[in-house]
Order: structure tokens, then C-alpha cells, then sequence
């Protein structure tokens, strides 16, 4: 056996369980498709990063909905938002909150990458780049053999965590879709989540755009089939190609997730205005604008960009002369309907619904109820939630969770190479697990060869092993120039100058 734990991919979800790993102890290794760690993670929030939403679990599973809501469960209790801040914090990276979303107190999607390849180093997890794993296969000697392009390697159990399927220039292509499938999983087909919309309504889709125009927050009331199915608040961006957004993003997820057919939307554009409010105003600032609507619009508050065809769409100049004209605008800013044509395809969606059936998953411990030993973590399995920072959230809470069953299973199983093969067959079930080392009263009886694996001495090479290379990392640490060159610093660490500063 090469190793306790292969981790399929470096994306927010295997950095973080590749962490947890390091900080554990255990022999872990993680193996990436592409050539840098986290390239979706240095996209996210406009480089940003807003890596979770403020609440309590209970106010997160309601916002997933369900049937993520109820399947993160587990994952949400044991890694809420309060505990993912305090975890951050100790690794060397503050947040902060941003109405209610969590972001790195920087604001730098960099930043919570150098975070966890910080992390990784100092604990002395390897990550091992261009190495895409493209078989994984279940040993008959026990554990497992992940194939790559170039090498076979022997794990004891295995954490799928490659990703979805949108951007995959990123490096999430499906594979771990493909690679769970091959082991007897389910797989749920795809469809794009939190995506952009293409309409048919010109005045939303200015030609003459030349940059994005912005609806800072209105509201959209989605209904399928002539029944309403949600109400969604957001910012609204317009540009000549599509619609993007919060209040869009949020839709298209739930069209996605329910699989919505014959959708119509409206949007309110004055969502904090009643709309008697909203007639005295239009009243009021009517004779301002010179008979023409479009400057009506733009008092209030329409983005110029969208004003003349706003002022179309609402029936041009006349409809300031008809004689209850405010009271019949107020009503129809509040209820533009929008004319939706198509989702934008799924490479450009920023999260992928569909993947490795819940179904299929131990919510408990994110283990496969498949093949034992198998764990995923992330967007791969059937998982997604709203904008906010509740898929990063998502792929962080599924790997912490799944970590904690493998740290169980990794400290039941400390025995000498030659008896692997034994302990393997046993930790497949956890019923069957070994007591704890040194648990003299609750060991079973065991046979003299078998009772050195549990008395501490066979565990001490290990240990000392840890201490050793703790000693390392420590003497590394106090040699390391504190400011490395440009040209001498990792590529993760141009430009910050020294990654090993931010760990103070
Ligand atoms: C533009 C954009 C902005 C976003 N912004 C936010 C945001 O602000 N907040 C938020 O919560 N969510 C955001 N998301 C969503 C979030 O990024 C994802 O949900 C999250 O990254 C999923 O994490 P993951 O680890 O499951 O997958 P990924 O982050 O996609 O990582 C998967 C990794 O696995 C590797 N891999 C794939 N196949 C293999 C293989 N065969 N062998 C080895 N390695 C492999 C990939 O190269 C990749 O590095 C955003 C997404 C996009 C596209």
C-alpha cells in the first residue's frame, strides 16, 4: 500500500480534506488534473471568494432546499459557517462578513488558496500536479489502485472530489462522475445551475450596451405551468449577449433543480416600493421630465442604459397622457414580464446540479454505500445551493465530514505493513472496527502476534515518525529565508513575496 488516502483532485473540497488530512497526521497524497491547485476557487466571487453565508446550520439547510438541504445534514452540524470562520482563523486567514456573506478579510480568492497550500506544506501533504486520475479500481488485496496517465498507485481508501462540470477549463471535466459510475454509483444528469438567461426582451438586452447594466435589486416571481414557485430577490445584470446575476443565477438553479418546464417570469423593479408608494413618486416627478418617459424612468433610478428601451417596453411617451398613467406604470414596473428563451449552457454555469446520486452517499460520513472506503466531497456528488457563498460552503463542510470517518478509521487501523490486508477487510464495515489502541478492557482476545498492533509498540515508529518530521518542519521553518526572491518563490507565492509570513 502506497498510502492511507488518495484525494482526487485539488479544488476547494480536496484542499480542504488534504488539510484536515496534514493537521491529523495521516498519509495522504493528493493527485490534480491540472497543472495549479484551485483554479475554480481563484475565480469565485469576482476573485474574491465568498466561501460561505452567515447563520446557523438550520438557516443554511433551508436555503439549499431540498433534497441537499436535508443530505447536508450532518455536514452543516459538524462544519457550520461559525465553525468554517473559527477554522480559517486558526490557519492563518481571517474573515470577515459582508452583509451576510463570508469572504477572506483581504477579499482575495488568492489568499484562501495560499491558506490551504500553506497548510498542505507545513503538514507535509504531497500534491502532485498534471496527474490526472483517469481508473480507480478496487483491489481484491484490499483498498484500492488509482491508475494516472503515468503511474499506478495502492491507497487504502480513496476521497473523489474532482468537481462538477461547468468551466472546465478549470479542470473539472466529469471525471469523477465517470470514475464513480465505473464503481456501480448512479449518476444524475447534468444541468446548469446558477446560470445566465438569454430573453427576447430587447430593452433588457441593449445592443448599444457597451458595458454591463445593472438592476441593483429587484424581485422575480417564477412560476411553471401557471403555478408560482418562488420569489427571488437580487441584483439583475444586462448585457447585449444575456441576462447574469444573483436574482438570475438564483433562478435558473431552481428551474434546474426542479426541472421546470413552461416557466414565466416577471420582475419587479421597485420590490421595497408598494405600489400606491411607487404612483405618488411617479406623480410626483412626472412633471420633471418633459413629457418624455424615458427620463421619467431614469429618475427613478433605471440605469441610463436602459431607460429608452425600458420607455418603450412601457408604451413610449403616450402612455404619460393617458389619465391614470401612474397608477398603470406602478403596476407594470412592478410586473415587467420577462420573456425567457434559454438557460446558458452548462460550461458556463457556476455550479453543476446533477452528479453522483445522494442517493448513493452516506450523509453521516460522505462514504459510498457502494464500495467501503470510498468517500466524495464537493460539487461531484448531485449537491448545489444557492448564490452566497453555499457551494463553497458545501465543498468544505462534505470534506470535513468525510475526513472526520477517515481520521476514525486511519487511528483503528495503526498496524505493521504485513497485517494490512487483514485490518482492511474489518475497517470496510465500522461495526467491525477495531477498539481504540490501548483499550485494555474492550480489546478482544487476541492472539500474541495480533497484540503487538494494539500495545503502543507497534504504533511508536509511526509516532516517532510524526515527531521527525515535525522536528523537520520546524528546523525547515527556522532555516527558510523569511522574504524568498521573486523569482525563487513558488508561483502561488509571486507577488505576496512570502507565503511563509502570512503563517506568522
Ligand atoms: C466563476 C465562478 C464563481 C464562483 N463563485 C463562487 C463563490 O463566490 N462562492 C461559492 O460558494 N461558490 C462559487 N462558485 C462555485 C464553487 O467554485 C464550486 O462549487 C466549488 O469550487 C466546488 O468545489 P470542488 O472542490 O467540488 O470542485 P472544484 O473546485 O471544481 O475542484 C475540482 C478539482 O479537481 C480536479 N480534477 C478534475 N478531474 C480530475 C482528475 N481526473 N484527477 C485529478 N484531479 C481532477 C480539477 O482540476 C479541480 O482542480 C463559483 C464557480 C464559478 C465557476
Amino acid at each position: 500500500m502506497n498510502t492511507d488516502l488518495i484525494i482526487v483532485g485539488a479544488g476547494a473540497a480536496g484542499l480542504m480534506a488534504g488539510a484536515v488530512a496534514g493537521e491529523a497526521g495521516i498519509a495522504a497524497l493528493i493527485l490534480e488534473r491540472r497543472h495549479r491547485p484551485g483554479l475554480k476557487l481563484l475565480l469565485c466571487g469576482n476573485n474574491r471568494c465568498n466561501i460561505s453565508h452567515s447563520g446557523t446550520a438550520a438557516d443554511m439547510i433551508k436555503a439549499y432546499g431540498e433534497p441537499v438541504g436535508s443530505f447536508l445534514r450532518d455536514a452543516l452540524a459538524f462544519f457550520p459557517p461559525q465553525q468554517l470562520r473559527s477554522w480559517f482563523a486558526a490557519a492563518g486567514m481571517p474573515t470577515s462578513l459582508n452583509r451576510d456573506r463570508i469572504y477572506p478579510k483581504t477579499e482575495k480568492a488568492d489568499d484562501v488558496l495560499y491558506c490551504f497550500t500553506d497548510r498542505l506544506r507545513d503538514t507535509g501533504v504531497p500534491l502532485t500536479f498534471n496527474c490526472p486520475v483517469n481508473r480507480i479500481s478496487v483491489d481484491p488485496a484490499g483498498g484500492f489502485i488509482v491508475n494516472c496517465d503515468r503511474v499506478s498507485l495502492r491507497s487504502r481508501m480513496v476521497l473523489i472530489a474532482p468537481g462538477g462540470v461547468s468551466y472546465p477549463k478549470t479542470g473539472s471535466v466529469g471525471d469523477g462522475q465517470r470514475l464513480a459510475g465505473e464503481l456501480g454509483h448512479s449518476i444524475l444528469p447534468y444541468r446548469a445551475g446558477l446560470a445566465g438567461m438569454d430573453v427576447a426582451d430587447a430593452w433588457l438586452t441593449p445592443a448599444a450596451a457597451t458595458v454591463e447594466a445593472a438592476l441593483p435589486y429587484v424581485r422575480l416571481q417564477l412560476s411553471s405551468d401557471g403555478q408560482g414557485i418562488a420569489s427571488i430577490e437580487g441584483n439583475v445584470l444586462c448585457s447585449r449577449a444575456c441576462l447574469r446575476g444573483s436574482a438570475i443565477f438564483d433562478t435558473t438553479r431552481i428551474i434546474a433543480r426542479q426541472n421546470l418546464r413552461n416557466c414565466a417570469i416577471t420582475m419587479d423593479l421597485f420590490p421595497t416600493q408598494s405600489p400606491a408608494g411607487l404612483e405618488t413618486k411617479i406623480t410626483a416627478l412626472a412633471p420633471r421630465c418633459d413629457g418624455r418617459l424615458a427620463s421619467l424612468v431614469i429618475q427613478l433610478g433605471i440605469d441610463d442604459a436602459l431607460s429608452d428601451g425600458l420607455a418603450a417596453a412601457l408604451g413610449g411617451n403616450s402612455a404619460l397622457r393617458k389619465q391614470d398613467f401612474a397608477a398603470e406604470l406602478a403596476a407594470r414596473l412592478k410586473a415587467m414580464p420577462i420573456t425567457m428563451t434559454a438557460v446558458r449552457p452548462l460550461k458556463e454555469a457556476i455550479v453543476t446540479v446533477g452528479g453522483v446520486s445522494l442517493d448513493d452517499i452516506d450523509p453521516a460520513t460522505m462514504e459510498s454505500k457502494r464500495v467501503p472506503g470510498l468517500f466524495f466531497a464537493g460539487e461531484v456528488m448531485d449537491i448545489d445551493g444557492p448564490t452566497g457563498g453555499y457551494n463553497l460552503h458545501a465543498a468544505f463542510a462534505t470534506a470535513q465530514l468525510a475526513m472526520q470517518a477517515i481520521k476514525k478509521r486511519c487511528s483503528n487501523t495503526v498496524v505493521p505493513a504485513r497485517n494490512r490486508g487483514q485490518t482492511e477487510t474489518d475497517e470496510q464495515d465500522d461495526s467491525k472496527a477495531k477498539p481504540p489502541v490501548n483499550d485494555a478492557r474492550r480489546a478482544p482476545k487476541q492472539r500474541p502476534e495480533q497484540r503487538t498492533e494494539h500495545t503502543g509498540r507497534a504504533e511508536r515508529p509511526e509516532r516517532q515518525e510524526r515527531q521527525r518530521r515535525n522536528k523537520r518542519s520546524a528546523a525547515d521553518k527556522r532555516s527558510r529565508p523569511t522574504a524568498p526572491s521573486h523569482s525563487e518563490a513558488p508561483w502561488w507565492a509571486r507577488g505576496k513575496r512570502d507565503s511563509g509570513k502570512r503563517q506568522g
